[in-house]
C-alpha cells in the first residue's frame, strides 16, 4: 500500500499498445475539432455521429424504453445524447456527462459592415474571455448562419478550405507602435478596434464615390448567399481562428487547436456513450453559452436538462424528483494546467499537470471559494473508487493559486438541481488563446474516466 500520494504521468505508465490507443484516439478528436469550431458546427457534427451510431431523434412526448438511443438538438446549439439503460431509473437515476461546445471568439455586431479609406470591414463584439491583442494579425475564418426574409437559412463557412480567402484584423507596426507598447497589455488593443478586413476591390460599374468597396462586397454576398445588409441583423456570424488542429512537438504528444475548451471534454463523453452500451441511463449534454454565463434557452441554466430527465422518468412512471435526486453528474470542463513559464500563478502542490491524466476539481470559483459547486467528500470517494477500479489515471488541483483569479463551470447549475456533481476535465495551456494546448494522454484519460462513470 502506498502511504504517500504521487501524481502519475500517463505516458510513463503506458505500454506500447496503450500508447498506440492514445495516439489513435487523438486522430478522431482532431477531426472532431476541425468540424466543430462553433456550437452550431459541433451540433451538426454530433448529430451526424449520433446517427452513424444508431441514435434516433428524441421527442418530449415519447415513451422511452430500455435500449433506446436518442439525440435531441436544442435550437441548433445544444445537444443531448440519451442512452436508456435497463437499471431501475427511480433508484439508479441518470448518469449525466456535461461539457460545453461554445468557445471564446469574435461575434459580428448587428450592423457590422462599413468602409473606411478603401477597405471594407466587419465590426465585432468579442464573446467570452479573450486577450484582445491575441486576435490581431492572424488568419480568421467566418462561421455561422444568416436568416433571409421568409425563414430561409444560409449557413456560412469561409476560411477553412485551402482555396478559401481568410480575414484579418490589423495591428500597428512596431516602428509606429511606441504609444501602444507603453500601455498595459489589457489596454493595448481597444474592443472597438477589433474590426476585420473583408474586402478591398471597388466596384467599377458604379459611379458612387462613397463606399464602392462595400457595394461590391454586398453584390458578391448577395450573388453567393442571397442576403442583403439588413439580413445581417438576423444572423449569428463569428470569426474564429482559421486552420486545423495540429500535433505539437517532435513526438506529437500534444495537440494545438482553437476551442479545446471545451471540445476536449465533449469528444470523450460522446465517444463513451457511443462505444459502451451502459446498463445505466446515460445523458451526455453539450451546452452552449458557458463562456458567457450559461444563460438563455441553450445554456445550462435553462430548464431543458430537467425537462429531458422528467421525460425519461415519466416514460417509466417514475417520480422525476426521485430520479433527479439519485442522478450523478460529471461536469467536464478544462482547467489550467501548470505552466512553468508562469509559475507564480499556480500553487504547485494543488494544480493539475499536462500528461498526468483526467483533472478532477472538487470546487472552482474565486477568492473564498465564491460561486462554486463544492463536491461532497462522499461523492468524491465514490468517484475515486470507480476510477481506481477501472485503471483511470487522474489528478486533482485548483485553478491557479489562491486569490490570483479564478473561474467557474456549469457544475453549480446541475448541482443546484439536487444532483451530485463534480468537475472532471483536461488541463490546458494557453486557455482561451486562439490556439490552446492539451496532451493526447489527458484527453484519452478523460475518455477512460467517462467509460468508468457509465460502467
Ligand atoms: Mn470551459
Ligand atoms: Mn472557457
Amino acid at each position: 500500500m502506498d502511504l504517500k500520494y504521487t501524481r502519475k504521468n500517463v505516458y510513463k505508465q503506458a505500454d506500447g499498445k496503450e500508447l498506440e490507443k492514445i495516439y489513435q484516439f487523438a486522430e478522431g478528436y482532431k477531426s472532431f475539432l476541425d468540424s466543430s469550431k462553433t456550437e452550431r458546427d459541433a451540433a451538426i457534427t454530433a448529430k451526424k455521429l449520433a446517427e452513424q451510431n444508431g441514435f434516433k431523434p428524441f421527442s418530449f412526448s415519447e415513451k422511452l424504453k430500455a435500449g433506446d438511443k436518442r439525440y435531441f438538438i436544442n435550437r441548433h446549439k445544444n445537444v443531448f445524447l440519451i442512452s436508456v439503460g435497463k437499471e431501475d431509473i427511480a433508484k439508479d437515476g441518470v448518469r449525466i456527462m456535461v461539457a460545453h461546445v461554445d468557445s471564446p471568439r469574435l461575434d459580428l455586431k448587428p450592423n457590422p459592415m462599413y468602409e473606411d479609406s478603401g477597405l471594407c470591414y466587419f465590426k465585432t463584439h468579442y464573446y467570452g474571455g479573450i486577450k484582445k491583442y491575441q486576435w490581431t494579425a492572424m488568419p480568421l475564418a467566418l462561421h455561422g448562419v444568416v436568416m433571409l426574409r421568409g425563414g430561409e437559412r444560409r449557413e456560412i463557412c469561409v476560411g477553412e478550405d485551402d482555396g478559401d480567402p481568410i480575414f484579418c484584423i490589423t495591428d500597428i507596426l512596431p516602428h509606429l507602435g511606441a504609444e501602444q507598447s507603453a500601455k498595459p497589455l489589457a489596454k493595448a488593443i481597444d474592443g472597438e478596434s477589433l474590426n476585420a478586413v473583408i474586402g478591398a476591390l471597388p466596384s467599377v460599374d458604379e459611379e458612387e464615390e462613397k463606399e464602392c468597396v462595400k457595394s461590391a462586397i454586398l453584390k458578391l454576398l448577395n450573388k453567393k448567399y442571397g442576403f442583403t445588409e439588413v439580413d445581417l441583423q438576423c444572423s449569428e456570424l463569428c470569426f474564429v481562428p482559421a486552420g486545423k488542429a495540429r500535433d505539437v512537438g517532435f513526438d506529437g504528444a500534444l495537440i494545438s487547436s482553437y476551442g479545446h475548451d471545451d471540445k476536449v471534454c465533449a469528444y470523450p463523453e460522446m465517444k463513451a456513450i457511443f462505444d459502451y452500451d451502459s446498463p445505466h441511463t446515460v445523458v451526455a449534454v453539450f451546452a452552449d453559452k458557458e463562456e458567457v454565463g450559461s444563460d438563455g434557452t441553450t445554456g445550462m441554466q435553462s430548464k431543458v436538462i430537467s425537462d429531458v430527465i422528467e421525460t425519461i422518468a415519466n416514460s417509466f412512471g417514475a417520480n422525476p424528483i426521485e430520479v433527479r435526486y439519485n442522478s450523478k453528474c460529471i461536469s467536464a470542463d478544462v482547467t489550467a494546467g501548470y505552466d512553468p513559464a508562469f509559475a507564480s500563478a499556480f500553487e504547485k502542490r494543488n494544480t493539475t499537470f499536462i500528461n498526468c491524466g483526467a483533472a478532477v476539481s472538487k470546487y472552482t470559483g474565486a477568492r473564498g471559494k465564491s460561486s462554486t459547486n463544492d463536491a461532497d467528500a462522499e461523492y468524491m470517494g465514490w468517484l475515486r473508487d470507480i476510477f481506481e477500479d477501472n485503471g483511470v489515471i487522474w489528478q486533482t488541483g485548483e485553478l491557479g493559486a489562491v486569490d490570483i483569479g479564478g473561474g467557474g463551470t456549469v457544475a453549480k447549475f446541475i448541482a443546484n438541481l439536487g444532483i451530485d456533481t463534480v468537475d472532471v476535465g483536461v488541463p490546458v495551456l494557453s486557455m482561451h488563446a486562439p490556439y490552446e494546448l492539451i496532451s493526447k494522454a489527458d484527453v484519452y484519460s478523460l475518455y477512460k474516466a467517462c467509460l468508468a462513470f457509465i460502467k
